[in-house]
C-alpha cells in the first residue's frame, strides 16, 4: 500500500525564525504511518533537518541541477541536498518552469540526477488555464509526462504531483472529478511505459490551493495519495489539519 504524504512547498519564503515551526509541527504529528516533507528554502535545510531530528518529518529541496557539481554558480547540486540532510526535492515546479525557463528535458536530467543521488524525487506537472478551457489538459499532462520522467524509475522513490497551474496560489480547486480524472489518466500512462508494479508504488500528489478545508475531501478521490501545499505548509496551524486529513 501506498503511504500517505503531505509535503509542504515554502517557496521563497522563511528564515531562521520559521523554524520554531518545524520544532511544533514535529510535537503534533508522531504518527509514523503517515509521511511529512518540508521543503524549505535551500538556507534553512540544515537548521530544518537539525530540527525535525528524531522525528517522522523530512526536509527536502525546492530544485536542484542536473549535474554533480561544476561551475554552475547559485545552483545547488542533488548530492549537497542531501549533504544538508534533505531526504527528498522537488523538480519541475511551474514556478521554476515559468521563472527559469525550464523545459521537460531538463526537469527530467534534474529528476534522473536526484534519484540517482538517493533523494525522494516529487516531479511537477500541470496545464495553465487556456490549456484547461482548450480541453487539452489530459494531452498536455500526458506530453509532460512523457519528456519529464525518467525512462528508469524506482516507483518508491518517485512521486508525480498534478499541479494545475491556474489552482496554485489562487484560491480555485479543480471539482473532484477533474482532480480524479487526472490522476487515473496519470496512473494509466505510468503503467503503460513502466509496468504494473512501478504504476502501483508511485504516489501521486495533487498540490493547488490545498488547505484544511478542503484536504478531507481530495485525499478522498481514487489516486490521490497526498498532496504538495505551497501557503497552507508555512504556518503549524495551517499544515497540521491537512496532515490530520491524510
Ligand atoms: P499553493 O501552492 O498551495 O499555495 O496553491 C501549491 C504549490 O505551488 O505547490
Amino acid at each position: 500500500m501506498r503511504r500517505k504524504i503531505a509535503a509542504g512547498n515554502w517557496k521563497m519564503n522563511g528564515t531562521g525564525a520559521d523554524i520554531a515551526m518545524l520544532t511544533h509541527l514535529a510535537q503534533r504529528h508522531s504518527d509514523p504511518s503517515v509521511d511529512i516533507l518540508i521543503c524549505p528554502p535551500a538556507t534553512l535545510i540544515e537548521r530544518a533537518a537539525r530540527a525535525v531530528e528524531g522525528s517522522s518529518i523530512r526536509i527536502g529541496g525546492q530544485d536542484c541541477h542536473a549535474a554533480e557539481s561544476g561551475a554552475h554558480t547559485g545552483d545547488i547540486a542533488a548530492p549537497m541536498l542531501r549533504d544538508a540532510g534533505a531526504g527528498a526535492v522537488i523538480v519541475g515546479h511551474s514556478e521554476r518552469r515559468h521563472d527559469h525557463r525550464e523545459t521537460d528535458g531538463i526537469v527530467r536530467a534534474k529528476a534522473e540526477a536526484a534519484l540517482t543521488s538517493g533523494l525522494a524525487t516529487i516531479i511537477c506537472v500541470g496545464e495553465t488555464l487556456a490549456e484547461r478551457e482548450a480541453g487539452t489538459t489530459l494531452d498536455v499532462i500526458g506530453g509532460q509526462m512523457a519528456s519529464s520522467l525518467p525512462d528508469t524509475l524506482d516507483g518508491s522513490a518517485t512521486m508525480l504531483a498534478y499541479e494545475p497551474i491556474w489552482a496554485i496560489g489562487t484560491g480555485r480547486v479543480p471539482d473532484a472529478a477533474q482532480i480524479a480524472e487526472v490522476h487515473a489518466f496519470m496512473r494509466n500512462r505510468l503503467r503503460e511505459r513502466f509496468g504494473q508494479e512501478t504504476a502501483e508504488a508511485m504516489r501521486l500528489l495533487y498540490g493547488g490551493s490545498v488547505k484544511g478545508a478542503n484536504a478531507a475531501e481530495i485525499f478522498a478521490i481514487p489516486n490521490v495519495d497526498g498532496a504538495l501545499v505551497g501557503g497552507a505548509s508555512l504556518a503549524a496551524d495551517d499544515f497540521s489539519p491537512i496532515i490530520a486529513a491524510l
